[in-house]
């Protein structure tokens, strides 16, 4: 159900909020030892948070997410469900607080279901390096669902949860949502608070949101967004009502075609499904333009110098002391913060520890971490121009469909190129979409990835709905929630 179809049946009265808890709840267990999805299902808290609402009848149905399931991503905080963030060195972390997202989900009327599984720390494409096992694919469970935000892109694409909440901060939204064959909206940097989000790379991190489809994702971007006090890299920008600029109008729009994305490494049925796109946009209108990104052959290697700079710098936290567990009988406190991070954190974490500290050490900073942040600017400045000359950029969202589990995970160099297409958004800080447009011939789903100026959502939501009303995405996964067709 999405989130228009539970507001009919609740105000038809032929579902209570109970009856939506319970189904979702019924599907999220059924599927969870085939998708791996969730870490954590909140029976209880779901079923008791129902109940509230039923309860409230008279004011819940001015809420904007009305009883609508969601499930959030296990490295945001939600008030005494686990947060581990897929990493064994957060198992016993419990947070006492929620997330700003939480508390603004809530007042909107949420259910939270429960919180998914993901790649250690947000770090992955593929959602393999989880310490809880990897999730999968809904569309063939033999492939991965992409990272890092997989069980949430899993749970919406297997329709356990209308919505879902991920953190971007190389692509972990858009390139799962691309992957599973949803929606997947990356906002502006500032735009949504990462109060209570685990920090990765924090000039880079988002959090952002998965739905079927783009209606419900500006919906819930717009119940998200907005400056808060708690996070002082939020803006004070006002936060537009996304859902009233899905007008379907693509007359006069502009859409930047960055040709050098489109060559080498491009699997050949993506290619043609965004070239498709590219034309449908065309028909509908919309002028299309060549754009360059000069730079942008530079992200991948500038997105891993930066996000693991900072990566080592946030997660110096996790010392056995303050957070999550701790090794046991250590003779000196060295000992103990040693071990407490060999058992604690899993390969891809330490690999990132070691690159991030060695790019910042004296004699290699300059080389490595500044060199990385004058690419960055000049990254920057590739979009300022290219805006210019075109309301939104028009991209793959990833280089290929689902892989194989087990496919890349010898070969980190083979999986950081899967965020080829990804990373220049967060190095930006610009929006960016991933929307479903068509399906290869292995019947895998094919995303394309919008991108757009700062604050440009609005304009992203509205592209992505004229496309989706002019190619409608109704192929289904084999993995699926119970009568959803
Ligand atoms: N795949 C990228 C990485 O591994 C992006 C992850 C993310 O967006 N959290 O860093």
């Amino acid at each position: 159900m999405n989130i228009e179809t539970i507001k009919t049946r609740l105000a038809g009265g032929e579902l209570d909020a109970r009856a939506v808890a319970e189904r979702a709840l019924g599907a999220a267990e059924e599927l969870n030892e085939t998708l791996g999805a969730f870490l954590q299902i909140d029976r209880a808290g779901a079923l008791a948070r129902a109940g509230e609402l039923d309860a409230d009848r008279g004011a819940s149905p001015a809420r904007a997410l009305n009883s609508v399931p969601v499930a959030v991503k296990d490295n945001i905080c939600v008030r005494g469900l686990q947060a581990s963030s897929g990493s064994a060195i957060l198992r016993d972390y419990y947070p006492p607080y929620n997330a700003t997202v939480i508390e603004r989900l809530r007042a909107a009327g949420t259910i939270i279901l429960g919180k998914t599984n993901c790649d250690e720390f947000a770090m992955g494409s593929s959602n393999e390096n989880s310490a809880y096992g990897p999730v999968r694919n809904p569309w063939d469970t033999k492939r991965v669902p992409g990272g890092s935000s997989g069980g949430s892109a899993a749970a919406v694409a297997a329709r356990i949860v209308p919505i879902a909440l991920g953190s971007d901060t190389g692509g972990s939204v858009r390139q799962p949502a691309s992957l599973c064959g949803i929606v997947g909206v990356k906002p502006t940097y500032g735009r949504v608070s990462r109060y209570g989000l685990a920090a990765f790379g924090s000039s880079l991190d988002q959090i952002g949101v998965f739905a079927t489809n783009t209606t419900d994702a500006a919906l819930a971007l717009s119940v998200i967004a907005g400056r808060d006090p708690r996070d002082a890299t939020t803006a004070d920008v006002a936060v537009p009502d996304y859902v009233s600029q899905l007008t379907g109008e693509m007359q006069g729009a502009r859409i930047g075609v960055p040709r050098e994305l489109f060559g080498e490494g491009l699997d050949a049925d993506v290619r043609a499904s965004v070239l498709a796109a590219i034309e449908t946009y065309r028909a509908l209108g919309a002028e299309v333009v060549d754009v360059e990104l000069p730079h942008a052959k530079y992200a991948i290697a500038v997105y891993y110098i930066i996000a693991t700079a900072e990566a080592s710098s946030n997660l110096a936290r996790y010392d056995g002391v303050r957070y999550g567990c701790r090794a046991e009988e250590s003779r000196t406190l060295r000992e103990m913060y040693r071990r407490t991070r060999e058992e604690g954190f899993g390969v891809e974490v330490k690999r990132r520890i070691m690159l991030g500290t060695y790019v910042l050490s004296s004699g290699y900073y300059d080389a490595y971490y500044l060199k990385a942040q004058k690419v960055r600017a000049l990254l920057k400045q590739d979009f300022a121009r290219a805006f210019e000359r075109c309301d939104a950029i028009i991209t793959p969202t990833t280089p290929t469909t689902a892989f194989l589990l087990g496919e890349k995970t010898d070969d980190p160099l083979a999986m950081y190129l899967n965020d080829v297409y990804t990373v220049t958004a967060n190095l930006a800080g610009i929006p960016g979409i991933s929307v479903p447009c068509g399906l290869s011939q292995t019947n895998l789903p094919i995303g394309m990835q919008l991108l757009g100026a700062h604050w440009s959502e609005s304009t992203l939501f509205r592209f992505a709905h004229a496309y989706e009303r002019a190619q409608p995405f109704d192929a289904r996964p084999s993995v699926m929630a119970k009568g959803e067709a």
